[in-house]
This record gives C-alpha cells, structure tokens and sequence, in this order.
C-alpha cells in the first residue's frame, strides 16, 4: 500500500460479512506495522454496542461509540436512556454517542419518535461531553434545525450533501465523514462538498462492509480501501493522499479525544 496512518472513524465490523474472517482481520488491521492506525465502530443497537465493547476491550487501537440508530426506533427497548447510561459506564474506549440521527428514507418512518430520541442522545452526549457520529439521510430540514439549536460537537457520516450544507454543517463546528462514495463516478455533489470542507474539518471512514470505494465498488469494504478513497481526494485537493491521510486522522483523534500514546 503506498500510504500509512489510516484511521477508519467509521466502521461495523458486527456485520456478517465478517463471520469467519473477523477476528484474523481485526489483529491484522490493528498490528504494529499495518497502514491502519486505529478503528472506532459505529453502534446502531443494544446487541452491536456490545459489540463495540468487547472489541475495544480485546483491541488495541479499536474504539467504539454507543448509540440507537434512527432505523432502530420500531424496537427500541423501553428504556433506552437507561441502557445508553449504562453502556457508558462499561468501557473508557467508548468514544462518541452514535449512529444517532434521522433517516427518512423507507415508507413508514416514524418522524416524531425518531426526533424525540435523537433528542435524548444529544442531550446525553453533552451531558457526558462526548460528541455524536450522525447518520442523516432524506431528512436535511429537521437535522439542520436541531444542529443549529444544540450546535453538538461530532461528525456527520456519509457525508452526502450539498457544498452549500457542508460549509454551514462546519461553521457550526462539526466535522464531515467522507467515504467510499467519494470515489464514484456519479458522485459529483459529494465531491464538490469534499473539495469545500476545510482541512480540519473532514474525517476518513468505510462504513464498512457497505460502500467499498473503486475500484473495488460491490465487494465487502475494509478500512484498508481508505487508501482509495485518500487517493480520490487528493486528486479533488491537488494535494497527496498521505497528507489527507494525515489530516483526517488528526482531525479523527481530535473530534473524539483518543490519545494513541495512552
Ligand atoms: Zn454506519
């Protein structure tokens, strides 16, 4: 690989397409020497931030956030600020509070409770000072309204908007994620709103297995294809991947507090 110092701040390494290979890949990714420098995993529900526990625990390098995806809302438990609290209690590996956000996508979403919830996590998140992953999708209006009310610290993952939003989502003080999307040719949006970010404001991630960057678009993703994405960026910055690499890790290490050295 012809870079280093990739850091995935965004990941889901619970998926299945990751059964029978998980553990091997972790050890691998996260060994002295490897171009990966460190992992957060993304928690959408109870069972994946347990998950996230367990690996930060087993991991060096590996951390984790705790959160309720919005597309958990129909099976929520009763009481999920009581099981975040409680989460937060069991590792100090756990980094951020998230994916948290809205997601109006499928037919039937629940727009009242998926605001209400978010809601909560925000407010817990500043309570603990943690800052928030936000998954926001088909629902810019009411996410942009609650970011400017609360102005929480945290990322917004996937990043898919417009430059025009990217620009108003960093004044605000908040960072944008950029993965494997950022590599596709139809991608022109996201790639006029990575040319606009300012350098310490976007962060590297895979959303992995989903979303793996060209040319490996369809496959399962690791946060070894950050490399691909840092590459596309680069040409879009007229700058070399390594120090976008560098950048993003800094700025990874910064939004979520991790010291490597601790
Ligand atoms: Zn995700």
């Amino acid at each position: 690989m012809s870079i280093s110092g990739i850091f995935d701040s965004h990941s889901h390494y619970n998926s299945i397409e990751f059964d029978g290979c998980r553990n091997e890949l972790l050890v691998k990714m996260l060994s002295d020497g490897s171009p990966v420098t460190g992992i957060i995993h993304a928690a959408t529900d109870t069972e994946s931030m347990l998950f996230g526990i367990r690996c930060a625990e087993k991991y060096e390098r590996f951390y984790t956030s705790v959160g309720f995806h919005p597309e958990s809302v129909p099976e929520l438990p009763p009481d999920p600020e009581q099981i975040l609290s409680d989460m937060l209690t069991r590792s100090d590996k756990i980094c951020a509070v998230g994916e948290v956000g809205l997601d109006y996508h499928y037919e039937g979403f629940d727009r009242e409770n998926q605001i209400s919830l978010l809601r909560m996590e925000i407010e817990l998140a500043m309570k603990h000072d943690l800052p928030l992953i936000f998954h926001c999708r088909n629902a810019t209006v009411d996410f942009m309204q609650l970011m400017r009310e609360y102005r929480p610290k945290g990322v917004v993952h996937c990043f898919s908007g417009s430059a025009e939003t990217a620009r108003e989502l960093t004044d605000l003080g908040l960072y944008l994620g950029f993965g494997g999307v950022l590599t596709y040719s139809n991608s022109k949006r996201v790639k006029k709103a990575f040319a606009a970010v300012p350098d310490d404001r976007f962060l590297f991630e895979t959303d992995c297995p989903y979303l793996a960057p060209e040319p490996f678009r369809g496959e399962v993703c690791t946060s070894y294809m950050i490399e691909q994405t840092a590459l596309c960026g680069a040409e879009i910055k007229q700058t070399s991947a390594q120090s976008l690499a560098d950048k993003a890790r800094e700025n990874t290490l910064r939004l979520f507090g991790i010291d490597l050295n601790k």
